[in-house]
């Protein structure tokens, strides 16, 4: 079934994707002036795995062993309105809540990639045929539809597929860690030297880093990681309600 906000926008098309305002004129961000202005965006942060930082570099963790060796790219937290969008993405077909993401992530991937060479291809994280299946659709793939006709880019889908497993939040860190390692598989080699990974929201970084390694042994030597949030960890988020009280 469409999203409330999918079946509004067939009715009324210039309504803000988070809060339904009718907007005076249509943005491609689908956002009201307002919804717009309350993401938490992510600014200085760690150039392999997007954790926000004090100042650009490396995280602690990235320091030894780096996510990815090429850029990672988020333009938000994975906080308050912006776990509003991922969900409706995510669970609720909501095509709107896709574009709104994709054009954020948009925006910051042509700042970040201004002088720099653009990956020679995007593959979008893989759900396994069973999740397919349920689900009816990759909300990876919505993503990264509409960020590989905006700059050209071509889309590999069919080249490593993802077995089905026990949902990743009902295990332990351990049995994940393990569960990770043999959860994808390469059907088709990969003949570019430069590729993104695209996700809706990066957590803790073990499906990039198991994604990566089938990548690596296919022959990529860089690889860049897209997503449209970052999820913080517990320790950062207590810090901000402590920092700044409502
Ligand atoms: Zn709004
Ligand atoms: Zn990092």
């Amino acid at each position: 079934m469409p999203g409330l906000s999918f079946i509004l926008d067939q009715i009324i098309p210039d309504t803000c994707v988070l809060c339904f305002q009718t907007q005076k004129k249509y943005s491609r961000h689908r956002l009201c002036s307002f919804c717009w202005a309350d993401l938490h965006r992510i600014g200085l942060a760690c150039t392999a795995c997007s954790l926000p930082l004090p100042m650009p570099g490396l995280c602690s963790s990235c320091t030894k062993h780096p996510l990815v060796n090429g850029q990672a790219v988020m333009p938000l937290k994975h906080i308050n309105d912006t776990r509003t969008l991922i969900h409706q993405l995510k669970f609720k077909r909501d095509l709107r809540a896709g574009q709104t993401l994709s054009a954020l992530m948009l925006d910051i991937i042509r700042i970040r990639y201004q002088g720099n060479s653009l990956p020679e291809c995007l593959i979008p994280v893989p759900l396994s045929w069973r999740n397919q299946f349920r689900r009816g659709y990759n909300q990876a793939d919505w993503l990264a539809q509409p960020l590989g006709h905006a700059l050209k880019i071509p889309r590999l889908t069919t080249h490593i597929c993802r077995r089905h497993g026990p949902a990743q939040h009902s295990l332990s860190y351990h049995d994940r860690q393990i569960q990770q390692l043999h959860t994808f598989v390469l059907k088709k080699t990969i003949k570019f030297n430069h590729v993104a990974i695209v996700d809706d929201v990066l957590t803790t970084g073990g499906t990039v880093k198991a994604l990566s390694q089938i990548l690596h042994r296919s022959g990529v030597k860089q690889i860049d990681i897209w997503c449209a949030s970052r999820a913080l960890p517990p320790s950062i988020i207590a810090h901000r309600s402590i920092a700044q009280p409502c």
